[in-house]
């Protein structure tokens, strides 16, 4: 695709600039973490999928119209056949200078493989989701996953040069005794850590209120022990930071359900089968499968992009109590991509 220098860039309604996208390119996964799915999930029909390079090309509209910043996610995005196909191509972008980022937020599994490639393709850093240092908890909590492997994958993606930030959802019961050891673990390692408050997304077994841990109160049970010293660092992410100075590392908190994040926000998310989610935590979502599957121009594709960020939402209103028995919206993380 020819990137025009002078096309406007996506501007919501609020003048919030999207240049981050979300893609997420499978709903498939080889773990089954409890606030995520459910025991038994009933995936998409591969048919249904956009192939990589569809995805490409909606990706590379997104660049042509201003996005600088690519996470691939999932499901979990290293699973994906041939994956490595998507990275590499999309990789001339960053070449060209018009996406200053690309990056990957993965549960680790399959990092010991790909990492070396990851790092080649120009990723710089990326995001392993990993909420327990626990073997035993570690299986509890993914229900498949296997604690040691990702540890492999994690000396790898270090030894590729690629720098980590792990993300951690605080669950109630399970690891909450777990956070000093996690910022030690971490930060001894040279990783920045993010905490998540869990979030209403989709019908798991569990009842959310039993895995909420509010994360304000995570942050002053942590002052006890620890300094937390307010930085002005940014990802383009939601995530608020703080120094620990007893470790020189960076915490973060992500915290949609007591402090709403939306007013930054400049991201929007696309399913694997080309469906635009304008918002997180709402329904409403533009098809884009069909207008880029209908020509071999753009056109159709930038048009109904220009028309669902024209109607992107102002914000998300999760509750987590016990009256609200119904999932936010009925969608896992894993369609809409972490
Ligand atoms: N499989 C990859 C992984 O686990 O990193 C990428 C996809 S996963 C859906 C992305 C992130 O979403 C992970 O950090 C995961 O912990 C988080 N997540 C999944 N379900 C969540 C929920 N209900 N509330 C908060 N975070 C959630
Ligand atoms: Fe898979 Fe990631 Fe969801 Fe866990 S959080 S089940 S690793 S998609």
């Amino acid at each position: 695709m020819f990137l025009d220098p002078a096309a406007p860039a996506l501007v919501d309604p609020f003048g919030r600039a999207i240049t981050y996208i979300r893609v997420s390119v499978t709903d498939r996964c080889d773990f089954r973490c409890v606030y995520c799915m459910s025991e038994d999930m009933n995936f998409l029909p591969k048919r249904d999928l956009l192939t990589l390079e569809e995805l490409d090309r909606l990706c590379s509209a997104f660049v042509a119209r201003g996005t600088k910043k690519i996470r691939i996610t999932g499901g979990e995005p290293l699973v994906r056949r041939d994956i490595m196909t998507l990275f590499r191509s999309l990789s001339r972008h960053l070449q060209s200078g018009a996406l200053e980022e690309l990056n990957v937020t993965t549960n680790g599994s399959q990092l010991a493989r790909y990492a070396g490639e990851l790092a080649d393709c120009g990723v710089r850093r990326i995001n392993v989701s990993l909420d327990t240092l626990d073997d035993a908890k570690f299986k509890a909590i993914t229900r498949w996953g296997d604690l040691s492997k990702v540890m492999q994958g994690i000396d790898a993606a270090q030894k590729a040069g690629l720098a980590i930030k792990i993300n951690a959802v605080a669950l109630k019961g399970v690891n909450d005794d777990e956070f000093p050891r996690l910022i030690e673990w971490a930060h001894g390692r040279g990783m920045d850590l993010t905490f998540i408050e869990v979030m209403p997304l989709g019908d798991v077994e569990a009842a959310r209120v039993d895995q909420y841990v509010p994360l304000n109160q995570v942050r002053a049970d942590l002052l006890d022990r620890y300094t937390l010293e307010d930085i002005d660092y940014q990802t383009g992410g939601p995530a608020r930071y703080v120094r620990v100075k007893e470790t020189g590392g960076r915490l973060g908190f992500i915290t949609p359900l007591t402090h709403n994040f939306c007013e930054g926000c400049n991201r929007v998310r696309v399913t694997c089968t080309g469906t635009l989610y304008m918002c997180l935590g709402q329904e409403d979502a533009a098809d884009l499968r069909t207008p880029l599957r209908s020509s071999e121009s753009d056109g159709p594709l930038l048009a109904a992009m220009e028309g669902a960020i024209a109607r992107k939402p102002k914000g998300h209103d999760f509750v987590i109590d016990r009256v609200t028995k119904n999932p936010a919206v009925g969608r896992h993380m894993s369609v809409t991509g972490g």
